[in-house]
């Protein structure tokens, strides 16, 4: 199984049976959502629909190997977000749910939330806190308005907002919610490196001095490392302009939605080094349906491959791609808009934490110590600030080889 990117997850595992109660309420969940589609109204909003799941099954619920309760928040406006996403409901289903091979990629941050992908690994399964959930439900309305407005937008997109309640000891019981939103990067493209960005640089350093080279594609690096190796986000005029461009409206969401500590995430991938050989043995498992790539092609509303050599007019013409062209990167390319080798597989997430209470103490206190602008918590109006000029001062035009 060295294919797999993450840990299988088989029975008998810790998370096994909530990731199991996951799984079948979703499945469950989003084909009872199915009628014809309808103008959104405010209600959808606030609706909540509720399951409960046990052996016996009953006309809602089929029976299930474990007793659960599972919520599905807003339905309809998780299924209106799918459609302008352009996630095919069946689709859907068959990736998130299908006779699945879950992988967990352990606990990749500090908070302490379990990331799980779908088998194809299109889709990542987080499970987020409880302040998490309430800020994105509170947000919602804002959130869908901006995606409708901005289809091109780099924030995560989330397919669904969830939660399970299942015993947990004799006494207890355990309440778990959760976000489907869209993996950045593709199961068949090696990431090369990888950076999670948030503009600050306090402790934000990855120590590569114990790793060999080769392990570099593994870890996430960070700010300093980043701005240590010289990097840069290499785009030619007109698509840093739309970038760019694109940041900013999303930014100025963030910090309207008073959001702080999310970051750019960004995997490069690069068409010299090309992949491992394990790299196309994974493509082979990850349409249940077909290892081929034509079928591929159609299954994926992104459109794999559709474009692996854009040409100098595609802005003009194919606008439709800009963010699209390769599976969801962007190739990198230089001041005439001649493709250099990167590929960039990027996107704002982790970006539902409320500038809170807790984080306006943690402000305080690490004001006494340190320089205001090198910390990550701050208001969120100076930590979009903060990160947008990062972002853009790391963003180059490169000059075009003269031939
Ligand atoms: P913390 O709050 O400590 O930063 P977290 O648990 O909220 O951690 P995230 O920051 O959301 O976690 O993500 C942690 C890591 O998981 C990222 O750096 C990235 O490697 C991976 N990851 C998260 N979201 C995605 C995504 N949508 N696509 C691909 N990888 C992701
Ligand atoms: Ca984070
Ligand atoms: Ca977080």
């Amino acid at each position: 199984d060295k294919v797999l990117i993450g840990n299988k997850i088989t029975e008998g595992h810790d998370n096994f049976v909530m990731a199991y109660n996951m799984l079948t309420g979703i499945r469950v969940a989003v084909s009872r959502c199915s009628g014809i589609m309808r103008q959104l109204n405010a209600e959808d909003f606030k609706t909540t629909k509720k399951l409960s799941f046990n052996i016996e099954g009953n006309e809602l619920t089929p029976s299930s190997k474990y007793d659960f309760k599972f919520k599905d928040y807003c339905p309809e406006v998780f299924r209106d977000l799918r459609s302008i996403f352009g996630i095919d409901p069946a689709d859907y289903l068959m990736s998130v749910t299908g006779k699945y091979i879950l992988s967990e990629l352990g606990s990749p941050g500090k908070s302490g939330s379990f990331f799980y992908y779908s088998r194809d690994y299109r889709f990542i399964i987080k499970t987020i806190h409880h302040s998490e959930h309430k800020q994105l439900l509170k947000i919602l309305k804002d959130y869908h308005e901006h995606v409708k407005a901005n289809p091109n937008t780099l924030i995560s997109q989330f397919y669904g907002l969830h939660r399970v309640k299942m015993p947990y000891s004799k006494q207890g019981i355990r309440k778990v919610h959760f976000v489907v939103m869209n993996n950045l990067f593709p199961p068949h493209r090696d990431i090369h490196l990888k950076y999670d960005l948030k503009g600050s640089t306090f402790g934000r350093k990855f120590n590569t001095d114990s790793l060999d080279k080769s392990d570099l594609s593994k870890v996430t690096l960070k700010d300093l490392n980043w701005v240590e190796n010289k990097q840069k986000i290499k785009f030619g005029p007109e698509k840093r302009k739309l970038f760019l461009e694109q940041l900013e409206r999303d930014v100025s969401l963030l910090k309207k939605i008073n959001v702080m500590d999310y970051s750019l995430l960004l995997g490069v991938h690069d068409v010299k080094t090309g992949n491992t050989k394990e790299t196309m043995q994974r493509l082979s498992i990850f349409d249940p349906i077909s290892a081929e790539k034509r079928v591929l092609m159609n299954t994926n509303p992104r459109g794999i491959d559709l474009a692996t050599y854009l040409p100098n007019n595609y802005i003009q013409t194919r606008m439709q791609y800009i963010f699209y062209g390769h599976d969801g990167g962007i190739r990198a390319t230089d001041e005439r808009n001649d493709p250099l080798s990167e590929i960039y597989y990027l996107g704002i997430i982790d970006c539902l934490t409320n500038y809170s209470l807790k984080k306006k103490l943690e402000t305080v206190w690490r004001s006494l110590g340190h320089n205001r602008s090198t910390i990550s918590s701050l208001p969120a109006k100076e930590y979009g600030d903060r990160f947008l000029n990062f972002i853009k001062n790391s963003t180059t035009n490169v000059k075009a080889k003269s031939q």
